[in-house]
């Protein structure tokens, strides 16, 4: 049920709610807030709210940064670990130019087009992701370090581990915010958790991706620790990902379950991940947007190399989860918690949708451990393999219109300039691992 500007003032009144924060993302992936008094509440949710747009980087040019922040009534939420008295609230907003048309650098409003166009041919999309995080010390002036003290292991459940505690408690405080929790566990590596949430409708779930790295940010702090979505923080051992679980649905039925096909997958879900393999280098601009998610993106970590599908092994770009009926998806696996979640999803439905539209077979399914195939084996399979760092990551994307298509121009020109540019920043630096290497032997 939808909620209404009256619900939200009187939720509001009721929660005793004192500030409200007007949230949206960046082209970056980055929260932004503006703080508005309870008083200012009924103005906002009019979208008469006005910021400087060019005070953002990659939205406006100086001489027409007037924009509006239209919130959306039904992200109301009242921010859990905050006093009862003169609570803070929160509303996700769109953002609107000032001749009141969407602005088409807001990533909310892009994946909102690209759900329409899905729309216009009778499809909804849901989204599970499964995102990972370390959590670690910070050091005696509260900078964070990337040093963890506990010894756990996937699923270990021993009492040594130092973030059990505040994974318990992020669980709770994400269910407090209306978070349904599938599973929360202790991942491969030291230091490193997961917790998933139930999919649910494209839009909802990238509004709480972003919500979701806020709560766990917020809850590691007060316990003392540093948590991080950096796809690999540390080198030797696994990176975090964030598989995106993806279906279409039409009506109540989903779209990607056939109970008279072998392996019950229609031909729309073989489509779909055509569509997702002919793109997936250009997604990966995307998906994984900083340097250092390629770093993740190598053999021997569970993370994908190779782009190919598999029903049953772990080690392709896609996977087909066993699970079956309503549960039918798709779960692609190269993208990071670095992501921009409207982006990365409207860049996937989008090269989903162009898979279907026109009719784009899959290669056929690689059911060998990929990471143990010989590059003559790859070659003879047709097998690529993902950009190997965010240069070739881009030069992707600048080649791919459909990609770009669903970025549209400002987002488009915006993200590949400032990428360049943080490239170009990596590339010219001297890494200690240059010096280890060459400082004695030259
Ligand atoms: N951490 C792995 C990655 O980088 C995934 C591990 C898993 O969930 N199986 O994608
Ligand atoms: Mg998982
Ligand atoms: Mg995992
Ligand atoms: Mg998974």
């Amino acid at each position: 049920m939808a909620l209404t500007k009256e619900d939200v003032i009187q939720m509001a009144a009721e929660a005793n709610v004192k500030f409200v924060r007007l949230q949206f993302t960046d082209i970056f992936g980055v929260l932004k807030n503006v703080a508005i008094t309870v008083e200012q509440l009924e103005k906002a949710l009019d979208g008469e709210m006005m910021f400087d747009g060019s005070s953002i980087e990659g939205f406006v040019r100086i001489e027409e940064s007037d924009m509006y922040l239209k919130p959306d009534p039904n992200t109301f939420a009242v921010f859990p670990w905050r006093p009862r008295e003169g609570s803070v609230a929160r509303l996700i907003c769109d953002i609107y130019n000032a001749d009141g048309a969407p602005f088409s650098g807001c990533p909310r409003n892009t994946l909102k087009r690209v759900l329409s166009e899905a729309a216009e041919m009778g499809y909804t999309m849901n989204v599970g992701p499964e995102a990972e995080f370390f959590l670690f010390l910070t050091d005696e002036s509260g900078r964070p370090t990337t040093i963890t003290h506990d010894k756990a292991g996937y699923f270990d459940l021993t009492p040594v581990d130092l973030g059990e505690n505040a994974r318990r408690d992020m669980v709770l405080t994400l269910e407090e915010l209306g978070f349904e929790i599938e599973a929360s566990h202790h991942e491969v590596a030291p230091g490193q958790h997961e917790i998933d949430f139930k999919y649910d409708d494209a839009l909802d779930i990238a509004d709480k991706i972003m919500t979701f790295k806020f709560v766990v940010r917020t809850i590691a702090q007060r316990h003392g620790l540093h948590a991080t979505f950096m796809p690999k923080p540390v080198f030797g051992i696994a990176g975090s990902g964030m598989h995106m679980n993806q279906s279409l649905f039409k009506g109540e039925q989903n779209a990607f379950y056939d109970p008279t096909t072998p392996d019950q997958l229609s031909a729309e879900a073989y489509y779909y991940i055509g569509g997702l393999i002919k793109h997936a280098k250009a997604i990966a601009a995307i998906v994984n947007p900083t340097v250092n998610s390629y770093k993740r993106l190598v053999s021997g970590y569970e993370a994908p190399v190779y782009i190919a599908w598999s029903a049953a092994n772990r080690s392709p770009l896609i996977r087909i989860p066993s699970k079956k009926g309503m549960s039918t998806r798709i779960e692609l696996r190269n993208p990071d918690p670095a992501c921009n979640p409207y982006l990365a999803i409207a860049v996937c439905l989008k090269a989903g949708l162009d898979g279907i539209k026109n009719k784009i077979q899959p290669p056929p399914p690689t059911d060998k451990n990929i990471y143990h195939m010989t590059p003559e084996e790859l070659a003879a399979e047709n097998i690529e393999s993902l950009p190997m760092n965010l240069y070739e990551a881009i030069k992707e994307l600048q080649k791919d219109e459909v990609v770009k298509s669903a970025l549209g121009d400002h987002i488009y020109n915006r993200f590949v300039e400032a990428k360049l540019i943080e490239w170009d920043r990596y590339r010219v630096q001297v890494h200690p691992w240059e010096l280890e290497e060459y400082l004695e032997k030259f």
